[in-house]
């Protein structure tokens, strides 16, 4: 960006907050939709821009803010915004449903668009299908007073906790994605938390309406993404607005707990809610990341898929877990059988073995005292390191190496980081193993998660 259109920008932004303040409301929305607008455009630009120097063969994430947001009607009267997360627009003779509103920085451009191809929009219902930031960005650019906002009764929670979170989970997303700014920022009008839902659905009673000639139900019910997801069904229809009660991609094997580390996803509760779209039938889904999935037969197949592959790595657990197994030797056995393979993109087994099994025995693993207590084990790591003979730990970690033996090689060499002296010949071994993690990743589930982290590693080791 110039620097003549950086100034221009801050001069307009400064106005900006004074118009916010000053101002009635309807001008006071117009300001906020020109300010999240620009402000928008910057952030989209910086993070093409990043996106573009990454020369990584991994950078799904990223590549999504890279497409072009483009308007399409995936069935008739019904509009999507395409995005990181998709907006939707259901048409009634009596107003417009939104469902999902997108992220901050795309949600004006999403909406303009929209307006642009749709006379006389008229949002009369939000629904938001959880408090993600990339779900619930556009609210007040949606939104006027007359607007009614519906959310799930869990989503006050979950917005509550993800904002006083917000400070550590920001560090940890932005160590597995770089191209996000080193502070939360807070920006004039680009603040979408604190939400109030004017009306919530509770769990087991889904609210049911019509609209404008058009029969709608909204179901409550505990996802993929979180205890607060939302559908929307169309009953006559037989649409689904999906938000991320799958993941953001159907079908696959779902994220239960994530490793950024947001709170526990019940694996009993999914399967339940999985039960009752099942009895759905969808003949279209309309999810709120990438594209549409059509045809009732094979979704339900892939929903009752998703649904018994869960269940298998819950009962595999479980049982594994009653015969006195650990939790290694768990993650390294439940693999899932063929005919209920999924993609582990997003969501993997083996996490999911761990997961389920820290649901059920929380944090003391009933291995060493020392999990008792406050003082880690890398804390000795530094007197250890300084104890034992470098060179013979070396030689047993270039054995693990040769007998690719990554993860024994990995505990080696984090033993010997304890000395805090990363040498050359060390940070070439840690490298060659990183790598050799990334190789594996890729050949198997291809897990996003997992790449992101090893990428970061190899940040951290090739600076
Ligand atoms: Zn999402």
């Amino acid at each position: 960006m110039s620097s003549r259109r950086s100034t221009a920008i801050a001069i307009l932004v400064s106005l900006g907050v004074v118009a916010l303040v000053v101002f009635g409301d309807r001008i006071q929305r117009e300001v906020r939709h020109f300010l999240v607008g620009e402000l928008g455009d910057v952030a989209v630009a910086r993070m093409q821009r990043l996106a573009a120097d990454d020369d990584s063969d991994h950078m799904a994430a990223a590549e999504m803010i890279t497409l072009p947001i483009l308007v399409s009607e995936p069935a008739p009267g019904i509009f999507a915004a395409s995005g990181v997360g998709n907006t939707f627009v259901i048409r009634t003779d009596d107003g417009d449903i939104i469902f999902d509103t997108g992220l901050i920085i795309q949600a004006a451009k999403q909406y303009d668009l929209i307006s642009e191809q749709l006379d006389s929009l008229k949002p009369v219902k939000i629904f938001l299908s959880h408090a993600h930031a990339d779900h619930v960005g556009g609210v007040r650019i949606w939104s006027s007073p007359e607007t009614e906002l519906v959310a799930s009764s869990e989503f006050l929670e979950e917005q509550r906790y993800l904002t006083e979170l917000n400070p550590y989970l920001h560090q940890r997303n932005r160590m597995l994605f770089p191209w996000l700014p080193d502070e939360p920022r807070e920006l004039p009008g680009m603040n979408f938390r604190g939400l109030k839902p004017d009306t919530v659905v509770e769990r087991g009673r889904p609210l049911r309406f019509t609209q404008g000639g058009r029969v709608f139900e909204v179901w409550s019910l505990p996802g993929a993404e979180g205890a607060d997801n939302l559908l929307l069904w169309l009953p006559e229809e037989k649409i689904l607005l999906s938000g991320d009660f799958f993941g953001p991609q159907f079908p696959q094997f779902p994220n239960i707990f994530t490793m950024r580390g947001e709170k526990v996803r019940k694996p009993i509760e999914y399967i339940e809610s999985l039960n009752t779209v099942i009895n759905f039938a969808p003949r279209l889904i309309l999810p709120s990341h990438l594209v549409p999935v059509q045809g009732s037969e094979q979704i339900v197949a892939d929903l009752v898929r998703i649904r018994d592959a869960v269940q298998w790595v819950h009962d595999q657990t479980v049982a594994g877990m009653n015969e006195g197994k650990t939790v290694g030797e768990l993650m390294e056995d439940i693999r899932l059988p063929p005919q209920l393979s999924l993609a582990q993109t997003h969501g993997k087994v083996s996490w999911a073995v761990k997961s389920i099994w820290e649901y059920y025995a929380t944090w003391f693993h009933f291995d060493r005292t020392s999990e008792l207590y406050a003082t880690p084990q890398s804390a000795v790591l530094a007197d250890l390191a300084s104890a034992i003979d470098h060179a013979k730990v070396t030689v047993g970690i270039d054995a693990a190496i040769e007998r690719r033996e990554w993860e024994r090689a990995l505990h080696l060499l984090e033993l010997l980081e304890g000395d805090e002296i990363l040498t050359e010949a060390l940070k070439s071994r840690w490298i060659t193993v990183v790598r050799a993690l990334r190789e594996r990743a890729l050949a198997n589930e291809k897990n996003d998660y997992e790449l992101y982290w090893l990428d970061a590693q190899l940040r951290r080791l090739e600076q």
